[in-house]
């Protein structure tokens, strides 16, 4: 008789959050295969008894990766100041567990936006048991509050959480007309960028010792870091071999990846990736116009279907556009269908979208380019994988200056090469700009750098087309 009631109970909570899907109406069918596990995972969260104790467990959770990752990140700028800039990031501990933390803060910060915005949406549903709406809204209310708190790391490391959900609900606002309430959003406001970035540097000392004290703390947190740091594999045999033949074209060896260890002296790609953003994609394109530069943006298909006329406007200008996968998972840990979906499915979405074929591949977190079964995947569509020589740690760090200054020491140390910024962050619109302004003060000079895309560099290496 219980477990009859049980069934009921359950049966009619599932059925009254069947409306939440779908999310993303145009989306592929590996989004909404994301999308379902993350709709199931917040149907057990709705139902769970404890469930404003995980919501407050999950969001103290980002916060510690944001501390960890100050920590860890000044280690690595450590390495760059005792090494004259001159390291090799596969070889990097800090940098490799920086890339860890980067996935986990990305994995949450997933499942949290999804988990705001369902709720905000149960809330407005006609028809619910008034119990199920009083539960959604407290929810909302406990996670309002702390992503809109005045305090000081919850501003910074909130900080992108409260974009992605603004944007979210923008993007939303579209299909739901009816039930969209705006109002709720608007007081989620970015804080002004001065605002940011001078909290940051009062505090950032302070808030980097705390990320070292956590960290030494050997929780479950740290084993996370360490071990995916551990296993993460930047690259084989193969990508560590200088490119013997001055010739790039697809395959699974080494002139089928781009790490940039042959480009002329002074060359330099210019690489933005996980766009287009509808914020800092045009700010980004409008720099580099004005300085008469182009650059390559790898990008994920999950935002190149929602931004149809920045793909556009950065076509138009000649900028390189390239595959970074459809929703930026570890590609070495999918099943082959899966695989399939981030490499294949979603490089003939964007070769639609973009109106020209796509030369070039970056797998999300570098995490593939050792594995063969990944790269054989993009060099069956005929690309090119690409790494990175200089990481700027854009997604971590919000200050411009220490961000140019943390590429131009490596920039120095390597004399050529690709530099890794993500144009979804307001720090990366600055810190790129005045890169580029750096840059033109050496110009004359046996120093000067001249700026490619991918494409040009490629077509010049291998001959010129
Ligand atoms: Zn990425």
């Amino acid at each position: 008789m219980q477990k009859r009631v049980l069934y009921i109970v359950i049966f009619t909570l599932f059925g009254a959050c069947n409306h939440l899907t779908p999310l993303y109406p145009s989306r592929n069918p590996s989004a909404v295969a994301i999308d379902n596990s993350l709709s199931i995972n917040f149907k057990q969260f709705l139902h769970s008894p404890s469930a404003e104790i995980e919501l407050r467990a999950s969001l103290e959770d980002l916060k510690s990766y944001y501390l960890r990752a100050e920590s860890i990140m000044a280690d690595f700028d450590g390495e760059l100041a005792d090494n004259k800039g001159s390291i090799s990031l596969e070889n990097s501990k800090p940098y490799k567990k920086l890339i860890s933390i980067w996935r986990l803060k990305h994995q949450l910060q997933d499942k949290l936006t999804y988990n705001f915005i369902a709720l905000e949406e149960l809330m407005d549903k006609k028809g619910l048991e008034l119990q199920e709406k009083k539960i959604a809204s407290k929810l909302f209310n406990v996670m309002k509050k702390e992503l809109n708190s005045s305090e000081p790391l919850n501003k910074l490391a909130y900080d992108e959480i409260n974009q992605l959900v603004l944007n979210e609900s923008k993007q939303r606002s579209g299909f739901y007309i009816k039930t969209f309430d705006g109002i709720r959003n608007k007081k989620i406001e970015l804080k002004s960028e001065s605002e940011k970035i001078s909290l940051l540097r009062k505090y950032r000392d302070q808030f980097r010792k705390l990320g070292k004290k956590e960290h030494l703390k050997n929780d479950l947190i740290t084993q996370q870091i360490e071990s995916g740091a551990e296993n993460l594999q930047l690259l084989d045999q193969a990508g560590r071999e200088p490119q013997s033949q001055l010739v790039f074209s697809p395959g699974v060896g080494p002139n089928g990846n781009i790490m940039s260890m042959i480009f002329p002296k002074g060359v330099w790609a210019l690489t933005f990736d996980d766009g287009p953003n509808p914020t800092y994609t045009p700010e980004i394109l409008k720099n580099l116009e004005q300085a008469g530069i182009k650059a390559t943006f790898f990008w994920l298909a999950e935002n190149v279907i929602k931004y149809q006329s920045i793909v556009d406007s950065v076509g138009e200008k000649a900028m390189v556009r390239a595959n970074h996968s459809w929703t930026h998972p570890q590609l070495p840990k999918l099943n082959d269908v899966d695989l399939d979906k981030e490499i294949v499915q979603s490089t003939k979405v964007e070769t639609k979208s973009y109106g020209e074929p796509i030369r070039f591949f970056r797998c999300p977190y570098g995490a593939g380019n050792s594995v063969t079964r990944v790269r054989q995947k993009i060099a069956d569509l005929n690309m090119l994988h690409v790494f990175w020589n200089v990481d700027t740690l854009d997604w971590q760090d919000k200050d411009p200056e220490s961000i140019l200054a943390r590429a131009k020491k490596q920039m120095q140390a390597n004399g050529h090469g690709v530099i890794l910024f993500h144009d979804i962050h307001p720090q990366s619109v600055e810190a790129s700009k005045k890169l580029i302004e750096w840059s033109n003060t050496l110009k004359g000079t046996n120093e000067e750098i001249r700026w490619v895309t991918l494409s040009e560099i490629v077509d010049e290496m291998n001959g010129g087309k």
